[in-house]
């Protein structure tokens, strides 16, 4: 039986009404994934326990106990971790790294009995927009095979982009969901800093990382997310339940339009604008919005995200995990395996971090830029007095060739000018299809982003099913 671009909830049907087993419907999965990942290279490992996964999913399902996402199966990010199995980070330096213990997301999912295909590919450590970071290959965007699929959870999003999974787990330090969402035409979603549990998750950038999900439709997203929230004590950021509200109603949008300069494609814009007369017509108002200070929200990013990977990265050094490279002494084992263990995104990220965090240097990079975060802050919370949720696209271009922008790391940088917002002010953003626009004879996707106040989570599905309910293509 061919089971294919189903989504969680028709999954979800066919199996508790008992047409289709989990076995089927994984074994259906796991062809696909076999077989297209030989072209997308999404996935860096397809598990060998998929089939046992889904019988344990099938007891729940015949026992009466299933829920959502009992059966479904679902791509997992490499940065997360998996008891017993390889978690690399799209790094060498942790290519041969068995984790020990499962993330707190895992725990979650197993506990549903969803099945996990495999882990996917990203950007190394995920610094970077479109899997070319990789130490494993790049993706490729199931649109366009000659394309980036965004990054850095590049491969989570072609995963189900691809069919090869129904829906996946990323990582969103700075746009690592939304982006390769827009991207791969799916629906992203970064949830509220301290929603979901950074426990057992590699840590980039700590006081901007959260976990998200990947789906076809705002539905699945959202169904994924509120299976992998909660709080949780072994995450200090982790927020108490009572600090989410549910049913905010979005009437107000605000448009930041002061973004819309260089660097922003014109086909982008011009179907951002088309996207939002047809939400007036629902009956949304549209206002303009002034964020000043959000103009320097890109350079603040690549200050402290950089500034805290350094300091995050520090613990690979030979010897307590993964790759060890032995040198002339100590500490030439300590730079001869970060030399060889790590590639040139990562390196440079960690000198940019070292450098801003110097004795002589803090004050005018590190401590400034915490400064001017705190400033967007205050900007963002006086203009949600007025208006519920802010909109802006995705991503300033649709996908870009491979190649592209490898030798231009300010381009690649470029790219996070409307998604690293959400993650200096700890906000949910979720990224939506918008249409599609056409480069080179080929039609690609690009996305609607919506952020709003922490805690509103629930408010950007309640938009997110209206828009994708009046957007074709
Ligand atoms: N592209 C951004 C960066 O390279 C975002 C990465 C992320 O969200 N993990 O930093």
């Amino acid at each position: 039986m061919e089971l294919q671009n189903l989504t969680i909830e028709e999954a979800h049907t066919l199996l508790t009404q008992g047409s289709i087993t989990a076995v089927d419907l994984a074994e259906s999965y796991l062809a696909r994934a076999k077989e297209k990942n030989k072209e997308i290279n999404a996935y860096l490992e397809i598990f060998d326990d998929v089939l046992d996964q889904a019988r344990v999913a099938d007891e729940i399902i015949s026992a009466g106990k299933a829920t959502k996402l009992t059966g479904i199966p679902i791509a997992i990010k490499d940065n997360i971790l998996i008891n017993g199995r390889i978690a690399s980070g799209g790094s060498k330096i942790l290519e041969n790294y068995v984790a020990a213990y499962d993330a707190y997301v895992i725990e979650k999912l197993k506990a549903e009995g969803a099945v996990c295909i495999g882990r996917t590919n990203m950007d190394e450590f995920a610094m970077g927009g479109s899997t070319e970071n990789s130490a494993y290959g790049t993706t490729k965007n199931p649109y366009n095979l000659d394309r980036v699929p965004g990054g850095s959870s590049g491969g989570s999003a072609a995963a189900v982009a691809a069919d090869m999974a129904i829906a996946a787990l990323g990582t969103d330090t700075g746009g690592s969901i939304r982006q390769p969402a827009a991207l791969c035409r799916l629906v992203g979603f970064k949830p509220t800093y301290g929603a979901v549990s950074r426990y057992g998750v590699m840590a980039l950038g700590s006081s901007l990382d959260q976990v998200g999900s990947f789906g076809k439709t705002v539905a699945d997203a959202e169904t994924l997310f509120k299976s992998i929230r909660g709080s949780d004590s072994r995450d200090s950021t982790s927020l108490p339940d009572d600090f989410f509200r549910e049913g905010t109603s979005i009437k107000k949008i605000g448009v930041p339009r002061q973004f819309f300069t260089e660097g922003v494609d014109k086909d982008v814009i011009a179907t951002f604008e088309e996207s939002l007369e047809a939400l007036k017509g629902k009956g949304y108002e549209i206002v303009d919005i002034e964020l000043p200070t959000s103009k320097y929200a890109l350079a603040v990013y690549y200050i402290i995200m950089p500034a805290e990977a350094s300091t995050n990265l520090a613990r690979y050094d030979g010897i307590r995990y993964g790759v060890q490279v032995q040198g002339k002494d100590l500490l030439d084992d300590y730079m001869q395996t970060r030399k060889e263990g790590f590639g040139a995104e990562v390196r440079r990220r960690i000198l940019l971090g070292t450098f801003v965090l110097s004795s002589g240097y803090a004050d005018a990079y590190y401590r400034k830029a915490i400064a001017v975060r705190n400033q967007i802050k205050r900007e963002f919370e006086k203009v949600l007095n007025d208006v519920d949720v802010i909109a802006t696209p995705t991503s300033p271009t649709p996908a870009f060739k491979i190649g592209d922008k490898v030798s231009d790391p300010l381009a690649m940088y470029a790219q996070d000018m409307f998604t690293v917002i959400a993650n200096l002010l700890g906000a949910p953003g979720i990224s939506i299809p918008m249409g599609k626009v056409e480069r080179d004879g080929s039609q690609l996707p690009i996305g609607m982003q919506f952020i709003s106040a922490r805690g509103t989570d629930s408010s950007l599905f309640a938009i997110g099913k209206d828009f994708e309910g009046i957007i074709k293509g």
